[in-house]
């Protein structure tokens, strides 16, 4: 019987997940297919319902709702938890289980292919959305010195704000959190002074209103620092074109997107993920004519 692995989110037009994921079930000659799932907000029960249905193995849940699905879910593993998103479920002996691995992909792609050492650093965040969550989380895990939130609507980051120091107070960790909002006039001081700067906005993203748009100019952004934009379509965003122009190094999106899906790819299918291949994958698909 083939089995079936899913997206579920909505718009799902431009997702990249079904090309690597495919190449990867390919690369093991499984019978397997992985689907994307358009499904607008008043199918969201039904569509996790399906996945208790014996061929479905489980699915990678995206925009936006990697917060509505932790609700649906029979068991939900700690990192889960603590971030309050659920990017991938598995289906095993009739139960969902929500797991989160875009921490684990953010971290990774820092690690790996920026090779910056986290423990000690001062670090923004622009944006306050799901993934600036699961970026804040496993960077206070990391042990950074400071983390600025720097968002649009404060309340979000207030928020943001508040569920990380309730975590560091109960976990004895010693870094400083703060909200700061666009128009604070500490912010230039504060970006110019920082070790890493984390793009979690949608700003840049192709195919949206703000596909020309960079959340900073290039005055603001220090020689000495990384620009890590989790945008990943295009590759290079105008927030990295800007942030070469400044001197600094440059990391762009789609590593973390192959991580976390290849983490996504081991639950599964208990294998090691071909990297390669699901990088090539999802490279050829973004710059390819289908994009
Ligand atoms: P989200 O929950 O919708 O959050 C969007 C964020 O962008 C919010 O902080 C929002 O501010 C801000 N924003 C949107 N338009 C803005 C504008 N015009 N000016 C200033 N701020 C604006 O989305 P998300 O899930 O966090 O995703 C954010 C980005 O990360 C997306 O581009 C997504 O593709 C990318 N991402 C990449 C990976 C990867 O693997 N590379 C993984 C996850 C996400 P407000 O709160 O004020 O609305």
């Amino acid at each position: 019987m083939t089995q079936y692995i899913s997206v579920i989110g909505y718009p799902l037009k431009h997702s990249l997940s079904p090309y690597f994921q495919q190449a990867a079930l390919d690369y093991y000659q499984l019978d397997m297919r992985y689907e994307a799932w358009e499904t607008e907000t008043q199918n969201l029960p039904s569509a996790i319902e399906q996945l208790r249905q014996p061929q479905n193995m489980g699915a990678n849940v995206t925009v936006p709702y990697k917060e509505a699905v932790l609700h649906f879910m029979d068991d939900v593993d700690d990192m889960a938890k603590l971030v309050g998103a659920v990017n991938t479920i598995a289906h095993k002996d009739s139960k969902l289980a929500g797991f989160n691995t875009d921490v684990h992909g953010f971290l990774q792609a820092l690690r790996k292919d920026a090779e910056f050492e986290i423990k000690g650093k001062r670090v923004v965040i622009l944006g306050a959305g799901g993934a600036a969550r699961a970026v804040s989380f496993a960077l206070i895990q990391e042990r950074v010195s400071s983390l600025t939130i720097i968002n649009r609507t404060m309340t979000r980051s207030e928020d943001l704000v508040d569920s990380l120091t309730r975590h560091i107070a109960g976990n004895r960790i010693e870094t400083k959190v703060a909200a700061l909002s666009w128009q604070n006039s500490m912010l230039r001081e504060i970006v110019q002074s920082c070790h890493l700067i984390v793009n979690c906005t949608t700003l840049g993203m192709k195919h949206s209103t703000q596909e020309e748009h960079s959340p900073l100019t290039a005055d603001f952004i220090p020689k000495g620092a990384l620009v890590y934009d989790l945008v990943y379509n295009p590759l290079e965003t105008p927030l990295l074109r800007l942030a070469k122009q400044a001197g600094a190094g440059i990391l762009g999106g789609l590593p973390m997107l192959v991580y976390q899906g290849a983490a996504s790819f081991e639950i599964w299918t208990g294998r090691e993920a071909p990297l390669g291949v699901m990088l090539t994958a999802a490279e050829q698909a973004l710059l390819g004519s289908r994009r």
